[in-house]
């Protein structure tokens, strides 16, 4: 079964620092492959939680779209998970450059507990198991970020990771499915994420078959994310929905 399991939906320091949302990141099971992007604190407990529980050790793989904690936090756990405390040698981990080095949010030593770390890279293309994936575009968020195109035999889905609005970001992702980290309401200078203004502009450009919004700040909580989608799907003529803490996507649908 082909589905996207939503073990967090919260973006940014404060919806993080207080939970008002999960931060556990997304768990990918496509084509046979399974895959973690963006283990923030608590994605461990998530997985453990959730019901059915999600085995770690299913995992093949797992993705840093950036270094921040609200994504990075659960990386190191995680990895310890997906290999058995690092006694079963397997899996495979993407991040870009500055996860590694200098003050490195993944540890030395767990690096060798999986077969390869691959760095992201503005234009790369990697493969895990049955899918492969595309990083676009540099982003424009203070430290090194990617979005993600992920490709499946039949689908395609496209997630807009942290980043400023620059001109031009809707053309880099064309997926069946849209996800989007939409943490404001009001698009503010300067605070690097997007707005639902910005979001609104890739929705029409790209009318994707559905689009989910998703990593959402204060402004987004009390805005009531739902609404905002049930409006953005009236407006654009897309399937547009609001992720929940917990929520599954069955995409076979
Ligand atoms: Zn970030």
């Amino acid at each position: 079964m082909n589905k996207i399991k939503f073990l967090g939906t919260a973006g940014a320091r404060f919806v993080v620092m207080k939970q008002l949302r999960a931060s556990g990141g997304l768990w990918l099971s496509l084509d046979d492959t399974d895959v973690l992007i963006d283990p923030g604190p608590g994605s461990l407990v998530k997985c453990m939680t959730s019901k059915p529980k999600f085995n770690p050790l299913d995992l093949d793989g797992i993705i840093l779209t950036h270094r921040h904690l609200d994504h990075s936090n659960d990386i190191n756990v995680m990895i310890e998970a997906m290999t058995n405390g690092g006694l079963k040698k397997k899996g495979v981990v993407f991040a870009p450059q500055d996860a590694l080095e200098g003050d490195p949010v993944i540890l030395k030593y767990v690096r060798d507990y999986v077969d390869r770390v691959e760095i992201l890279k503005e234009r790369g293309n990697y493969t895990l198991k049955n899918i492969s994936f595309s990083t676009p575009v540099k982003h424009v968020h203070g430290v090194e970020c990617y979005g993600l195109n992920i490709q499946a035999e039949n689908m395609s889905i496209s997630l807009v990771s942290d980043t400023q609005y620059f001109e031009g970001l809707e053309s880099y992702y064309p997926g069946d499915v849209l996800i989007i980290n939409v943490v404001r309401v009001e698009p503010t200078e300067h605070i690097f994420h997007l707005s639902i203004e910005d979001a609104e502009k890739i929705i029409a450009a790209n009318k994707p078959k559905l689009c989910i919004l998703t990593h959402f700040g204060m402004t987004m909580i009390r805005a009531k994310p739902w609404e905002i989608a049930h409006q953005l799907s009236e407006k654009h003529g897309v399937e547009v929905i609001a992720a929940r803490d917990g929520m599954s996507i069955d995409l076979d649908k």
